[in-house]
């Protein structure tokens, strides 16, 4: 058995889900297998074949789920429209969503065909690879599957289902579809989430409102991670937003080279919704819409409006100082003062527009690079006032990345298998991402920016 499947969602209000099957594949074909996930989840990678990765070899009915959300905020009811759940795996008393992206229509497809291409599923398996090994909480990827469809997109390619493992796929955007089915429905589900993934909750006599307080300080916690490392997500809307703190959907996403908070690739977000500096405004915009679908427990509980709005009052704070002692980690600051010299520095970035990920890198060890910006008086004299309360190289390691996925590195690594099959360049990025925290010999054009003009230009897609 490839899985120990107990898959509980089954047991949750039945309008929450649909039993589909996945599409047939004539002859799948296993690109990627992560090996390290495959240990972590105890499974034995001799009975993980091309069919039971493309579920072809179905141990139970899967399902897709039902969700609504917010899409650049609009309310839409939405669902899994090409995703399944083959069933959830419990491991050393851990239970992993397994799912299965681009295998095919479900009832909540609407125009879309069900289909992924390979390059945007092997772009989700080396985002989520990144961010895993970033310590970043993060859907991982078991495998890449090719399929022998030709998927019609901006240029036809071969299809793929990408194998995606989270603790739940329960978002925001679920329980905004679950309070559309009563209040009733609402509170059995929430109970369900509190004992999947905040069972501890269930002892405090402030059950409900613990709950939104956790999936907040998970939220914050996991965008303040973003803005360390310069990831911009790209699609935040609320079905994208994960209850459990737990980045996912890889669509749009890239790293943040030049230090810009306008920054952003999405094609279709022209008006800089889910810019890199706009990602504390949306979460905090996502949790208020978060908060009203918790409305109705108000009626079923001791769960007041007033409380919860009284945890929305406290978000602003909770954020600056999640933030502010990440930012002290990544310059070194050993204390929780020194806010102004934070201040001081994020004004120098803005105006520098230096590259986001090496200019600490510098600040750690000056002459790393080569790079005008390093060279000013201007820069020399706030290093020397950082190095006179901070810059300690051990608390700096462990914020720092020295490797990002540069995004022209990656669009070289898919163009590569697009063009010739060679997935080499894309399995030496995955190596040097393996542990972004260390420093590689082959590792410096790893750490090369992208010329300006290429990154002005740079274009990301969503349902690709
Ligand atoms: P996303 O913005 O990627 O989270 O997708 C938004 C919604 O569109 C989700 O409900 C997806 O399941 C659905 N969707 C995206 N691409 C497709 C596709 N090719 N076929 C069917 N549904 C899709
Ligand atoms: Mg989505």
């Amino acid at each position: 058995m490839p899985f120990s499947f107990d898959t509980t969602y089954k047991s949750v209000d039945s309008s929450l889900y649909s039993r589909v099957t996945p599409k047939r594949i004539a002859n799948p074909k296993v690109l990627l297998l992560n090996d390290r996930l495959c240990a972590d989840l105890g499974l034995d990678t001799a009975e993980l074949n091309a069919n039971v990765l493309a579920g072809q070899n179905l141990l139970e009915e899967p399902i897709a789920q039902a969700y609504a959300g917010h899409q650049y905020g609009s309310f839409t009811v939405l669902g899994d429209g090409r995703a399944m759940i083959l069933g959830e795996h419990v491991h050393d008393g851990n239970r992993y969503d397994i799912q299965l992206k681009g295998s095919g229509r479900t009832p909540y497809s609407r125009r879309g065909d069900g289909n992924a291409t390979v390059s945007s599923m092997l772009r989700e398996f080396l985002y989520s690879h990144a961010m895993q090994n970033l310590n970043i909480k993060t859907s991982r990827s078991l495998a890449v599957v090719e399929t022998d469809e030709a998927v019609r997109r901006r240029r036809t390619e071969p299809g793929a289902i990408l194998v995606r493992v989270m603790n739940s796929h329960i978002r925001y955007g679920t329980f905004q579809y679950v309070a559309g089915q009563g209040p009733d429905e609402l509170q059995r589900f929430t109970d369900y989430v509190i004992d999947r993934h905040y069972p501890q909750l269930n002892e405090t006599d402030r059950t409900y409102l613990e709950f939104f307080d956790a999936v907040m300080q998970s939220s914050i916690e996991m965008v303040v991670d973003w803005l360390r490392v310069g990831f911009i997500h790209g699609v935040m809307n609320t079905d994208n937003m994960s209850v459990n703190g737990e980045t996912f959907d890889y669509g749009p996403c890239a790293f943040m080279n030049y230090y810009d908070e306008e920054t952003v690739f999405s094609s279709i977000d022209t008006h800089g919704r889910y810019a890199f500096g706009n990602q504390q405004r949306i979460l905090q915009w996502n949790l208020e819409r978060f908060a009203e679908a918790l409305q109705p427990l108000c009626k079923q509980s001791a769960l007041t409006h007033d409380e919860l709005k009284g945890k929305l009052d406290e978000f602003e704070n909770r954020f600056a100082v999640q933030y502010y002692t990440m930012m002290r980690k990544k310059l070194g600051i050993n204390s929780d003062a020194e806010k102004e010299l934070v201040d001081e520095f994020l004004e120098w970035l803005r105006k520098s527009n230096a590259d986001y990920t090496n200019t600490f890198l510098e600040l750690e060890a000056p002459g790393r690079f080569d790079d005008p910006v390093f060279a000013t008086a201007e820069f020399e004299r706030l290093r020397e006032k950082l190095a006179a309360v901070g810059l300690e190289e051990e608390v700096m390691q462990d914020a720092n990345p020295r490797y990002i996925p540069r995004n022209y590195l990656v669009e070289k690594a898919l163009d590569e298998y697009l063009e010739a099959g060679d997935l080499s360049t894309f399995e030496e990025l995955l190596t040097v991402l393996e542990n972004p925290y260390t420093a590689r010999d082959m590792g410096s054009q790893f750490q090369q920016p992208p010329r300006r003009e290429f990154d002005a230009a740079y274009t990301t897609y969503c349902n690709t």
